[in-house]
C-alpha cells in the first residue's frame, strides 16, 4: 500500500500536510502521535471515507490520484470501490449491525457484495469467528457480547473480504483494560500470519512486539518513520521520548 502527498483540510484547518506512506506486503506499521495530529483522518483518507484534497493512494494495484477537491469522476468512483474491497477498516467503535448476529455481521459483505452462496459464506464466517476465538458466539447479537468480543467480530468481518491490508483505527481505546488483551492477541496472531496491517494505536506493548515500523505523526505530518526497535530504544528524538513518556 502506498500513499503520496496526501493533503486534507477541514475548512481553514489544514489537517494533513502532504503525507507519504508505504506499507509493504506482510508489514505491520503502527501510527502513533498526539490527539488531533491527523491519524484518523489519514486512515480514513486511505480508503476514501474522507475525500483527500490531493494526493495518491494505491492499494492492491489500484491507484487513485486526486488533484482537486471536485466530485469524483466515474473512473475514480469505480477505483474507490475496488480500493475499499481491498482494504478492511476496523473502527474504535466496532460499527456492527445491532440487529444481526455475530455470524451475520461477518458474512454480510460476502453475500451482498461478493454474491457468495449463504452456505459457503456461513462456513467461511464460522472459520473466521473461530480464528478470533468466538466460534461459540456465532449466533449471539452484539448486545450480548462484551466490547472486546464485538471488536473481534469486527476483525473477523474485515478478514472475510480477504483484504490486502487492514486499517485499524484505535481498535482497543474504547475497551476496558481487561478486554484489550484479547483483541491485541488476535491482532498479534494476524501479524504472525503475515497480514498487512496499518494500526493507529497508543498500545506501546503491541507496537513493540508486533510492529515492523512505527510512524510518529504530529500536526498533520510524518515526523518519524523508523524500525520499532529504534523508535522505542530511547534513540528517538526528544519529542518522541516526551510523547512516549505520556502514553506509557
Ligand atoms: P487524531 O486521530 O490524530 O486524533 P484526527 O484525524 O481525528 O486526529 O483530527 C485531526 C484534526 O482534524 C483535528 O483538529 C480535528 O478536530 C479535525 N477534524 C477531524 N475530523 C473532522 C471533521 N469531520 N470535520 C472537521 N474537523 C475535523
Amino acid at each position: 500500500m502506498q500513499a503520496r502527498n496526501i493533503h486534507k483540510r477541514f475548512g481553514a484547518n489544514m489537517v494533513l500536510h502532504g503525507v507519504d506512506l508505504d506499507v509493504g506486503k506482510g508489514e505491520v506499521v503502527v501510527i502513533m502521535g498526539p490527539s488531533g495530529s491527523g491519524k484518523t483522518t489519514l486512515l480514513r483518507s486511505l480508503n476514501f471515507l474522507e475525500q483527500p484534497d490531493s494526493g495518491m493512494v494505491r492499494i492492491g494495484g489500484i491507484q487513485v490520484n486526486i488533484t482537486a477537491h471536485t466530485p469524483y469522476t466515474k473512473r475514480q468512483k469505480k477505483d474507490i470501490v475496488q480500493i475499499r474491497r481491498k482494504s478492511a477498516m476496523v473502527f474504535q467503535s466496532f460499527n456492527l449491525f445491532p440487529h444481526m448476529t455475530a455470524i451475520a455481521n461477518v458474512i454480510e459483505g460476502l453475500i451482498s457484495v461478493q454474491g457468495m452462496p449463504a452456505k459457503a459464506a456461513r462456513e467461511k464466517g464460522l472459520a473466521l469467528l473461530d480464528r478470533v476465538g468466538l466460534a461459540q458466539k456465532a449466533n449471539d447479537y452484539p448486545a450480548h457480547l462484551s466490547g472486546g468480543q464485538k471488536q473481534r467480530v469486527a476483525i473477523a468481518r474485515g478478514l472475510a473480504m480477504d483484504p490486502e491490508v487492514i486499517l485499524f483505527d484505535e481498535p482497543t481505546s474504547a475497551l476496558d483494560p481487561e478486554l484489550r488483551d484479547g483483541v491485541l492477541d488476535v491482532m498479534r496472531g494476524l501479524a504472525q500470519d503475515g497480514m498487512t496491517m496499518l494500526v493507529v494505536t497508543h498500545e506501546v506493548r503491541f507496537a513493540k512486539n508486533a510492529a515492523n515500523r512505527v510512524i510518529f505523526m504530529e500536526q498533520g505530518a510524518v515526523q518519524a518513520d523508523c524500525a520499532a526497535d529504534s523508535f522505542f530504544s530511547g534513540q528517538a528524538n526528544a519529542r518522541i521520548s516526551q510523547f512516549l513518556g505520556q502514553v506509557q
